[in-house]
């Protein structure tokens, strides 16, 4: 039998951080569907929120509730905050290398951020914060890692969550026993057709909760960004942020006329996208800089102007075409403030948790911070209290397991779910859509 203390499902911000606040005599075993380095904590480009100083707290607090059309849980929205700066500290604890000004660390601002608290290394914070977690993590000897090891399903008994069962790297089915389970497992972009989220991160453990009755929260609360770079391809799709509309980029549509200020939130952008690419059936619109001073765009974009070069468009000289894609999962398999699901020693945290902390639209980069602030409090509550559990005596037979097309039965589950809570949604973005 295959016996952890605690097994992490994901290998993302919140799996990571959640394994190093774990104590070292705890076994840990992390596992990942794919490589350990595609996660969407790699992608995160704008940075991550604190609170600056205590002057700060009601701004910041409003800012995240106007975000979230306050639909936000204000008890989780307060722990956020107030944790902040002790995350913070901890990151550069680890050998997080926040970009700094002559006067110390350096802040920056985003859309609905009324004062400049986002701490940023260059335009992928993200990929060091998330590669500097993953350093520290290898250099514990009681957590192991295992790649492309794909969670099937858990195994419970009486709302008991006594471990997982997995596909392996060698493609078998196997059990893995464990004390405490944590659901890492990131949001459910790869349900999309056009995501800015790895395609393999699709919401499995929201397909799992589903069959074994595992509450869930606000499951239509998924954040639709306005433009993404149109690819035929299939995978990924590359993010346009909205600063270059704030830099003065207008959206044409295929008579090359503007049809939305460009200016206005997020969700309304989106949708009339959505509306001129129905009418002119089209599958894009175009964004154009071509008006806009070069230096500029080079100097305020210099990833974006890279990576369209790379796929053939000059911003400089021409417009590119851009579509709505799915981009951040508020909602997820409902959890208190120590991350614990309604399953007993099931936890969930990152984006695949909800504590109701964004409410119904994510103000800018708040999800790093939730992450790290709430599977730090999952790791403090199960080190205080996994002493009282047992190693689970289950017996699986794994023959009478069918996984064949897991894949779209998971897939089909999380759609009917969203369809059931909001059909407007869904008809509008998850149905023709995929
Ligand atoms: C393009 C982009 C830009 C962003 N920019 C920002 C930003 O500037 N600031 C900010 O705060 N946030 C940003 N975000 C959001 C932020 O990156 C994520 O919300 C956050 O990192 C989620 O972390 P996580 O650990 O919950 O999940 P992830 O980092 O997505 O990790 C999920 C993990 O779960 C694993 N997994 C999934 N299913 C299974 C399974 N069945 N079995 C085994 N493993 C599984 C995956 O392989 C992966 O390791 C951005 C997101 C994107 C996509």
């Amino acid at each position: 039998m295959d016996k952890t203390d605690v097994i992490i499902v994901g290998t993302g911000a919140a799996g990571l951080f959640c394994a190093l606040n774990l104590p070292e005599n705890l076994t840990v075993r992390m596992i990942t569907k794919d490589e350990i380095e595609n996660s969407d904590s790699y992608l995160a480009q704008g940075g991550i929120a604190a609170l600056r100083n205590s002057d700060d707290y009601d701004n910041y607090f409003e800012d995240t509730l106007k975000a979230g059309h306050y639909k936000n849980n204000k008890v989780s929205v307060e722990v956020m905050i107030k944790s902040s700066p002790e995350i913070i500290n901890e990151l550069i604890e680890y050998g997080v290398d926040f970009d700094h000004t002559q006067d110390g660390l350096s802040y920056t601002r985003e859309g609905g951020h009324s004062q400049y608290r986002i701490l940023h290394h260059k335009d992928i914070t993200g990929k060091e914060i998330t590669s500097t977690l993953l350093e520290r993590v290898r250099e514990k000897e009681n957590v192991k890692i295992s790649e492309y090891t794909k969670m099937v399903d858990i195994i419970e008994e009486d709302n008991i969550c006594k471990g997982i069962i997995v596909k392996n790297q060698h493609k078998e089915l196997e059990a893995l026993y464990a004390k405490i389970v944590v659901f890492a497992t990131g949001g459910i972009g790869g349900l999309f057709k056009h995501s800015t989220n790895f395609k393999h991160i699709s919401g499995d453990s929201l397909a799992i909760s589903i069959i074994h009755n595992i509450k869930l929260q606000d499951i239509n609360y998924i954040q639709i960004h306005p433009t993404s770079l149109y690819s035929k391809e299939m995978g990924r799709r590359f993010l346009i942020s909205e600063a270059v509309r704030g830099e003065g980029a207008v959206l044409l549509n295929d008579k090359g006329e503007r049809f939305v200020d460009e200016l206005q939130p997020r969700d309304i952008v989106a949708s009339a996208i959505k509306e001129e690419m129905k009418k002119d059936n089209t599958e894009f619109v175009n964004l154009s800089m071509k008006h806009l001073d070069m230096q500029t765009i080079k100097k305020r974009f210099p990833n974006i102007y890279k990576h369209c070069l790379e796929v053939g468009y000059d911003l400089t000289k021409e417009s590119i075409p851009v579509t709505p894609a799915q981009h951040y999962f508020m909602g997820g398999i409902k959890v208190d403030l120590d991350s614990k699901t309604s399953m007993e020693n099931l936890f969930a945290v990152g984006e695949t948790s909800c504590n109701g902390v964004h409410g119904q639209n994510r103000l800018g980069s708040n999800s790093l911070l939730e992450s790290l602030v709430f599977s730090k409090r999952a790791a403090k509550y199960i080190s205080n209290n996994i002493k009282s559990i047992d190693y689970p005596q289950v017996k699986i037979d794994l023959s009478k397991y069918d996984y064949d097309n897991l894949k779209s039965k998971y897939k089909q589950l999380i759609l009917n779910e969203i369809k059931r809570k909001d059909k407007k949604f869904y008809e509008q973005w998850c149905n023709n859509d995929n």
